[in-house]
């Protein structure tokens, strides 16, 4: 049992970001000493990805072509099973996302192979070490699985930096059975509603807490979003009281961002939130209390009250 398995993820973009990352976790756990890096694209058109996933650490990319024009869970389930059975990976790396939380832990429960989720790091020591938050990320928990087998590691988006460069990878395509594999049937694609946003590819991102005190101001907070060209995101307690979308909700149980910028007016710098934020580049907090949690991630920070930064804002950016 040796070799690191990454799954990369395929949506109607091409490969997802997640992927890169995924990659790099992986890469530095084969440099640890986990064995070498495989990447497995399993989608209909998987063959044309793999320039894609060519990157720094891989040694190889497995395509499996998918007979589902979509992804499909089962379908997933029953690539990754047979993968593990013929590669007999120490690790499997996937994302913590909808598409991998709907086969993974399917495959390590059947398996009975190791699994965490929402793991936030990754490192090798004799077997694969996981860390993730626990007790509402209060404390951060580190585990190792004891028992011989394939670990099943699902990595947090936005965790871990994407892997760049380009690898010399060898390509294969395994020959496995999936023809009837797929148990459920494609009915349609929903988009989102109108005005949600997508936060999480956001350079610049204008976050507003519970400081701003009343539904009546976020309309303003948007105006002054658009105006410096940033996009509008929020703490949980908003989003609960239905002042914005649950698309624009950043923590723990929200998105992982990671923008150049992030300009939080109004938040007290939660655990939770911070889970959400902690990885954007820079940091400025505008907040009333000095000793508001904030400040102590901050690059910048300004002990004021947030309406009267704004109206500034808005003068210099009108
Ligand atoms: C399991 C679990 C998951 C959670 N997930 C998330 C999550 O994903 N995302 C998230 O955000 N939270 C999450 N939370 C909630 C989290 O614990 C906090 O309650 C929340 O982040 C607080 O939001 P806030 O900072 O906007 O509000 P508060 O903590 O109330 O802070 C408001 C801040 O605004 C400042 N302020 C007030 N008036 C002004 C003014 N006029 N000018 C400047 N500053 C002002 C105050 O000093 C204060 O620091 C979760 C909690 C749990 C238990």
């Amino acid at each position: 049992m040796s070799g690191v398995l990454v799954v990369g993820e395929i949506d109607r973009d091409g490969i997802r970001p997640g992927t890169a990352e995924l990659i790099s976790a992986g890469a530095a756990l084969s440099e640890q000493g986990a064995g070498p890096l495989a990447v497995a694209l399993i989608a209909a058109d998987a063959a044309s990805h793999t320039a894609t996933v060519n990157l720094a650490g891989v040694a190889e990319i497995l395509v499996v072509a998918s007979p589902e024009p979509r992804f499909e869970a089962h379908v997933a389930q029953v690539a990754l099973e047979a993968l593990i059975a013929s590669r007999n990976p120490a690790v499997v790396l996937a994302g913590h996302t909808v598409d991998s939380l709907g086969f993974v832990p399917a495959v390590a429960a059947r398996g009975k192979h190791g699994f965490a989720s929402d793991v936030t790091g990754v490192s090798w020591s004799g077997g694969v070490i996981a860390r993730r938050g626990a007790y509402g990320d209060k404390l951060s928990a580190e585990l190792d699985f004891p028992a011989k087998g394939t670990v099943l590691v699902l990595l947090r988006e936005g965790a871990f930096a994407p892997a760049e460069g380009g690898g010399g990878a060898t390509i294969s395509a395994p020959d496995l059975e999936l023809g009837d594999a797929a148990r459920s049937e494609h009915v349609e694609l929903l988009e989102p509603p109108s005005g949600d946003v997508d936060i999480t590819k956001a350079d610049f991102l204008l976050a507003i807490g519970r400081g701003i005190d009343d539904e009546e101001r976020v309309p303003e907070m948007q105006e002054l979003a658009d105006k410096m060209g940033a996009t509008l995101s929020a703490s949980r307690p908003l989003v609960d009281a239905g002042w914005v979308s649950g698309a624009q909700q950043v923590g723990q149980s929200g998105k992982t961002v990671t923008p150049k910028v992030y300009l939080a007016l109004g938040i007290s710098g939660a655990v939770q939130h911070v889970a959400g934020m902690s990885k954007a580049k820079t940091i400025i907090a505008v907040n009333s209390d000095p000793e508001a949690p904030i400040f102590a991630i901050a690059q910048y920070g300004a002990v004021a009250d947030l309406f009267e930064v704004a109206a500034e804002l808005e003068q210099q950016f009108g």
